[in-house]
């Protein structure tokens, strides 16, 4: 038989075959434990969202907003997006479903898929999955130093090594004005000589430009908001340290690291891995104290980050995975089929994991089947047994049959 089909998946989206789901969801399994041991409270949110949300939150001069967004118009007219980041919607639940009355800390986290339009490669997709993590109503940066030890902590439980911490302050409204008005007395004359991008960043949005991959040398001695740091938030980025080193944590200062946005403030922190080439980084996140208040909530400090999943996949040591399973049951004709089918059941309600031919296969076809199908047990009926009312219960490992009456405990008893 052949099977041909001229479809294939979209490019710069990802199938994941059964083997390779095996690995994901051990993965999710050590994500989803690890966020509960710091108390997040898992939280869902719809693929969509009106796009007016990402231009408001994720920011209108961001490389997401102006360039990679799935957007589209319900037949209303209204423009949709695909959510290409989590903090948005996690602002929006925070803010429409009154959560701010359930406490004033509140810990979140969520694992979702996100979709980017952006020039597929590895490690880069246009349809990708992030686990996050936000705390919101705390301004301390006991907090940050929290988010980064839980995002750490996943990275060591999935065996993945060599994973760097970069940190920096980005300062605060206050003190960043100051910044920003030197950054750009800097760069006005070397302007020029700068990429298009920081080019249209300079009027939006100039701190961004720090973060250009491709002025990078040119840039070399601009001004950093460290050196801007207000008091405020100079003790802030102190305690930060300070409370990484309490942890044990190391960390290097990259007084390049910046997100763009007024409402991001003081700590920044990224994760980075040699091994992914150019799309070395892991995951990143930081403190969005004005970002509540700018979507129409009171004054609220809260901080967060996000993983890409699919980088941290490609980060996981190889390991060959199986499916297995723990009876098949190989039957002499059909009615031992119906009898053993019911005791599959029962096995099932106990939780086994179990399974049958359904296609009158031959008995060395089947036995073909169980071995296909890793089963540690099978169950043997025929004639013989159920005029007996026994079962012939074979132990694939060993090899070893033994005759067990046909009952539920008994065979349990036998495992
Ligand atoms: P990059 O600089 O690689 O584009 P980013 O700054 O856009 O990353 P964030 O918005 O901070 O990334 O998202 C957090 C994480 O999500 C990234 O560190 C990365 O692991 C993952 N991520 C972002 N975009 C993609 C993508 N297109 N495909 C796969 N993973 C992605
Ligand atoms: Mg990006």
């Amino acid at each position: 038989m052949s099977f041909k089909t001229n479809f294939q998946n979209v490019k710069g989206t990802k199938d994941i075959l059964p083997e390779e789901s095996i690995r994901w969801r051990k993965a999710e399994d050590i994500i989803r434990k690890k966020m509960m041991q710091y108390n997040f409270r898992e939280i869902r949110f719809p693929t969509f969202e009106s796009t007016e949300l990402f231009r408001k939150s994720t920011g209108e001069s961001t490389d997401i907003v102006k360039k990679e967004m799935f957007t589209f118009e319900d037949m209303g007219g209204r423009s949709l997006t695909l959510k290409p980041e989590g903090t948005p919607s996690v602002v929006r639940m925070f803010l429409q479903h009154g959560l701010f009355n359930k406490g004033v800390l509140q810990k979140f986290y969520y694992i979702e898929r996100m979709f980017r339009q952006e020039k597929p490669q590895k490690g880069r997709y246009r349809e990708f999955r992030q686990f996050g993590a936000e705390v919101i109503g705390s301004a301390s940066a006991e907090i940050d130093a929290e988010l980064v030890k839980s995002a750490l902590d996943v990275f060591e439980d999935l065996n993945i090594e060599g994973i760097k911490l970069n940190i920096n302050s980005i300062g605060c409204p206050v003190c960043r004005k100051d910044f920003i008005r030197k950054l750009k007395s800097f760069l006005k004359e070397k302007l020029p000589d700068l990429c298009e991008d920081c080019n249209r960043r300079y009027s939006e949005n100039p701190m961004r430009i720090l973060d250009c991959k491709k002025d990078k040398e040119k840039i070399k001695n601009a001004p950093f908001p460290l050196d801007f740091l207000c008091d405020d938030c100079k003790e802030h980025f102190e305690k930060f340290k300070s409370y990484l080193d309490y942890l044990g944590i190391k960390f290097n200062i990259d007084s390049g690291l910046v997100r763009g946005l007024d409402y991001y403030t003081k700590t920044v922190f990224e994760f980075v891995h040699p091994g992914l080439g150019s799309q070395n980084e892991v995951g990143g996140g930081g403190r969005y104290d004005e970002l509540i208040g700018f979507m129409g909530g009171g004054d609220t400090p809260a901080s967060g980050y996000a993983v890409g999943i699919d980088r941290l996949m490609l980060l996981l040591p190889e390991e060959e995975e199986k499916y297995d399973l723990d009876f098949y049951l190989v039957a002499f004709d059909s009615e031992s089929g119906l009898l053993g089918w019911k005791i599959l059941n029962e096995l099932r309600d106990k939780g086994y994991s179990c399974d049958k031919d359904t296609m009158n296969r031959s008995i060395k076809a089947q036995f073909r089947e169980a071995d296909r199908q890793n089963a540690k047990w099978v169950i043997i009926i025929g004639e013989d047994e159920r005029d007996k009312g026994v079962i012939q219960l074979k132990n694939m490992d060993k090899g070893e049959q033994k005759e067990v009456p046909m009952d539920i405990e008994k065979i349990i008893g036998e495992l």
